[in-house]
């Protein structure tokens, strides 16, 4: 007989969209578990961490889960930027340790971690909509039932799978990464490295994590490239291409692999009695891949617009959608913008990357950061499109303002 648990809540994944959605459903008074599937939150790191510290605050996030950066150095096979900034804006996080910080501010609101507990189907009622989940654990078969179910299982996106309402990624991100010891290292200076030897349709980096330690990756656009991420990591790694020869001798610590949408905001996120959020929702920008930051807004969001309609027995496509309106007005139109530019950048040629990279020193800080974080503020976006002194750098802002 397989065990049964019945809660207001469900959150599949222990990620950084779970946990937050956890914890603002618990917050709000209702009952909620987290299913995760590994032996621990975060056992497995498969994100390199990049986030900005003006998020890192708003989270709360303790100053000891980050390594703060406030130089981004930018090369191309021919040509090379560092854009300084007097503060630092940017940070690698250190996954584990923030995550599970996440998850324990969950778990302090109330909510219950079910660890080495893998959902494998949800469970439906006679109108064809979710009321639980079905998986295994080390006690055997397991049934979760609930009111909501939050899918928060990432990339696999597990739940909304099982119900037949999404299909696998077609295009994606593929990144492999060693976290390392090395011998020399300017702690507060990220690298991102571009062109064909790094990575034919994506990039290459070099993210500190303070102390002596680094995470050296390689990310690749599938299907627009067939190299496999990890074999050309390793390749760069041992003929010391670029600034990774600056590093010194390199000793491994501990290796990464991941995958990450890239179709973007292309899914629907609520139906009755579910809501999809962070990489299960296709949650990231496209022009670094990153996703950590939505993940954890959108999670808290997802959190709060499930439990209120719990709390109002009401928990229909209808009662969830505030959750979608909020996520679309915020992220939308840049992400439009910002795969734009991403269309741009991963058909580039070498000489045309260090061509690129011209356009890239004309920018400030702020205008750098704003860009690569795809926060276009349509202020600044037109100004730089339409007075910026070099033509380089207004095309490419009108790129991103939609007018070519
Ligand atoms: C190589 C790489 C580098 C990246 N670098 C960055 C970066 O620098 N900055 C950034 O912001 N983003 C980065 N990202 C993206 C970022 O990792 C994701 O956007 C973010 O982790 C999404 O969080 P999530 O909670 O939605 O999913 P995840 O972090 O994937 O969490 C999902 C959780 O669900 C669990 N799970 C999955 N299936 C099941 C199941 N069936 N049953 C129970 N549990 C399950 C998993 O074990 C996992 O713990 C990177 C991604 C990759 C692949």
């Amino acid at each position: 007989m397989p065990k049964e648990y019945k809660y207001d809540l469900v959150v599949v994944g222990g990620g950084p969209a779970g946990s937050s959605a956890a914890l603002m459903a618990a917050k709000n008074g209702v009952k909620v578990a987290i299913i995760e599937k590994e032996n621990s939150i975060a056992e497995t790191v498969r994100t390199s961490g990049v986030t900005w510290i003006q998020n890192i605050k708003e989270f709360g996030i303790p100053d000891d889960c980050f390594n703060p950066i406030k130089n981004f150095t930018f090369c191309s096979p021919n040509n090379e930027v560092v854009i300084s900034d007097t503060v630092p804006r940017a940070a690698v996080l250190d996954v584990r340790k923030t995550y599970r910080w996440l998850a324990l501010q969950a778990e302090k609101e109330g909510a219950e971690i079910f660890v080495k507990t893998n959902i494998t189907d949800a469970i439906k009622n006679e109108k064809g909509d979710i009321v639980g989940v079905k998986g295994t654990s080390p006690e055997g078969e397991v049934i979760f039932h609930s009111k909501v179910v939050i899918d928060a299982s990432g990339f696999s996106s597990t739940v909304s799978k099982s119900m037949g309402f999404v299909t696998q990624w077609e295009r994606f991100g593929a990144g492999a990464e060693y976290e390392v010891n090395v011998e020399n290292v300017d702690a507060d200076t990220w690298w991102l490295m571009v062109g064909q030897q790094y990575s034919p349709a994506g990039y290459a980096w070099i993210f500190p994590l303070g102390k002596n330690i680094v995470r050296i990756g390689v990310g690749v656009g599938k299907p627009e490239s067939g190299i496999d991420p990890t074999q050309r990591l390793k390749e760069i790694m041992e003929s010391k291409l670029g600034p990774i020869k600056k590093l010194g001798k390199i000793t491994p610590i501990e290796f990464h692999y991941g995958l990450i949408p890239n179709d973007g905001l292309s899914r629907k996120t609520v139906y009755n009695n579910l809501i999809l959020v962070g990489d299960s929702a296709g949650q990231a920008n496209p022009l670094v891949l990153e996703g950590i930051r939505y993940a954890i807004k959108f999670g808290r969001v997802a959190g709060t617009v499930s439990s209120n309609a719990i709390k109002l027995r009401k928990t229909d496509e209808s009662a969830l959608l505030p959750y979608e309106d909020n996520w679309r007005k915020e992220i939308e139109s840049k992400i439009k913008s910002a795969i734009k530019v991403q269309d741009r950048w991963i058909g580039l040629s070498d000489k045309e990357w260090d061509k690129e990279l011209d356009i890239i020193k004309e920018l400030k800080s702020e205008e750098f950061l704003d860009f690569i974080k795809a926060d276009f503020g349509l202020s600044n976006m037109l100004k730089l499109a339409t007075r910026h002194p070099k033509l380089a750098v207004r095309q490419l802002f009108n790129l991103v303002k939609g007018k070519n």
